[in-house]
């Protein structure tokens, strides 16, 4: 199996490089956010319980993201693989990553870490805000937050992975294409 983590802070473009990322490899697309905006909008208890996190910019509690990520893993056990956008997010969530997957027998072969500074990750939300109608998007107060959080206790993943050789940095500056180029020479390199 081809398991990728596609990772970065908020505004990075991990959403739109996983869309041509599963189309080329055949991969299942897992973000953890957009399951919580489902449930968001299915007003189900997840829902209810990750908007009241979603909302200030903070992380959903890790117990509740790793079983949903687990059960969403699940659904798919014909996948040719994965590709993780937004998990994992702490280290705690990376060791049940790994936990999990070496259950199934397989396990994640690259981390792809898209790198963008962080005025241009403000500039890159505000103006998504206008579409994407997420409110965690419009308020420079919330996004601030998310970087932050991200600096905290996201950006340490990347030890673990770079602990294991599995560690890739992509520049995250350019157009579309050219970073969707330079994702697919890194997966066609390992
Ligand atoms: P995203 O769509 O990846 O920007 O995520 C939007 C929000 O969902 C984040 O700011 C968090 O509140 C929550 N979220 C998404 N993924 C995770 C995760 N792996 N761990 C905790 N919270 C998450």
């Amino acid at each position: 199996m081809l398991n990728v983590v596609l990772f970065g802070p908020p505004g990075a473009g991990k959403g739109t490089q996983s869309e041509r990322l599963i189309e080329k490899y055949g991969l299942v697309h897992l973000s953890t956010g957009d399951v919580f905006r489902a449930n968001i909008k299915g007003e189900t208890e997840l829902g209810t319980l990750a908007k009241s996190y979603m909302d200030k910019g903070q992380l959903v509690p890790d117990e509740v993201t790793i079983n949903m990520l687990r059960s969403e893993v699940l659904k798919h056990p014909e996948s040719k693989g994965f590709i993780f956008d937004g998990f994992p997010r702490t280290n705690a969530q990376a060791t049940a990553l790994d936990n999990f997957l070496s259950e199934l027998n397989t396990t994640i072969r690259v981390m792809l870490a898209l790198e963008v500074e962080e005025n241009e990750l403000m500039q890159r939300l505000l103006k998504r805000a206008e579409v994407s109608g997420r409110a965690d998007d419009a308020n420079p107060e919330i996004i601030k937050n998310r970087i932050a959080v991200y600096n905290n206790e996201t950006a340490p993943v990347k030890s673990f992975y770079q602990a294991q050789n599995k560690f890739v940095s992509i520049d995250g500056i350019g157009s579309i294409d050219d970073i969707t180029a330079r994702l697919f020479s890194a997966i066609d390199a390992i």
